[in-house]
C-alpha cells in the first residue's frame, strides 16, 4: 500500500464550494465559500492496520464582520483503497464539533449522574444535532421530576402540572411560557424517548429550564441543608 497525506485535493473530494450555515457564536445565516472555509485531512494508511481513517478537519470563520469568529469540527471518514491506485473517503464515521466546545456549566458532584450526563451530551450536541439535543434535554427534564419530587408516571407536560405549586412561581411561569412556544408542548407530551423534530431554539429553551430547575430544585435545597449545619453547629458553639 502506498501512502497519500496532505492537504491537496480535499476540496473536490467534499465537492462542496458553497453552503448554507448558521454562525454558533452570533447565530446569523450565511452562505459559505472557499473564501471563510479552510480544511485539512489527514489519512491513516498504514499497511498493519485492519481498517484505514481519513479525519477532515473543518474551520469556517463567521462572515458577519460584527462577529469574526471561528468554527473548529473534525471528521472521521471511512478510508479505502481503490482500483490499486488511488485512496478514497468512504462514509462519515463520526464528527466532532470542537469550536465552540459545549457551553455546559459543570454540575456539583451531588446532581444524580444519570441527570449530568444528559444535560452534558444534550448541551455538547445543539448546534451538531438539534433533534438528539432535545430529545436528551427531555428525557433530563422528566428525570429531574422524577427524582427530585419522586413523581413516577405521566409524560412531561403532566407531571410538570403536578409539581407547578412545588416550584418557584417564577420558574413556574417560565416553563408555562416555553410550552406555549411552537409545538414544544406537543413534543413534551410524547414519549420521551421519541425522538421528534424539533422548533427553532427548541434544545437551548430545554437546556435552559434543566438549568433553571437543578438550580431550583438540587442546589437551592443544599444550600439550605449547608445553612442548617451551620445554624447547628453555631448553637453547639454556645
Ligand atoms: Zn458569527
Amino acid at each position: 500500500m502506498a501512502e497519500k497525506t496532505g492537504n491537496q485535493g480535499i476540496l473536490e473530494e467534499t465537492g462542496q464550494l458553497a453552503f448554507d450555515w448558521k454562525c454558533p457564536f452570533c447565530n446569523h445565516n450565511a452562505t459559505i465559500t472557499t473564501h471563510s472555509l479552510r480544511l485539512g485531512h489527514t489519512d491513516f494508511t498504514l499497511e498493519e492496520a485492519e481498517e484505514n481513517r481519513r479525519i477532515v478537519t473543518q474551520f469556517i470563520l463567521c462572515p458577519n464582520p460584527q462577529c469574526k469568529k471561528f468554527t473548529l469540527e473534525a471528521h472521521l471518514y471511512e478510508l479505502f483503497w481503490v482500483n490499486s491506485k488511488q485512496w478514497m473517503g468512504g462514509e462519515l464515521i463520526k464528527k466532532w464539533q470542537l469550536i465552540p466546545g459545549s457551553s455546559s456549566k459543570t454540575l456539583p458532584a451531588y446532581i444524580p449522574q444519570n441527570i449530568v450526563d444528559d444535560y452534558d451530551e444534550a448541551s455538547a450536541i445543539v448546534t451538531l444535532s438539534p433533534k438528539s439535543s432535545a430529545t436528551l434535554a427531555r428525557r433530563c427534564l422528566q428525570s429531574i421530576v422524577t427524582d427530585f419530587f419522586k413523581l413516577k408516571s405521566g409524560n412531561l407536560v403532566e407531571q410538570f402540572g403536578k409539581v407547578k405549586s412545588k416550584l418557584d412561581p417564577l420558574s413556574w411561569e417560565t416553563i408555562r411560557t416555553v410550552m406555549t412556544l411552537g409545538s414544544i408542548r406537543l413534543h413534551m407530551e410524547k414519549d420521551i424517548n421519541v425522538i421528534t423534530e424539533v422548533d427553532e431554539n427548541e434544545p437551548e429553551l430545554l437546556i435552559s429550564l434543566i438549568e433553571m430547575l437543578i438550580n431550583d430544585c438540587y442546589i437551592a435545597r443544599q444550600e439550605r441543608k449547608l445553612q442548617l449545619d451551620k445554624i447547628k453547629k453555631l448553637g453547639k458553639s454556645k
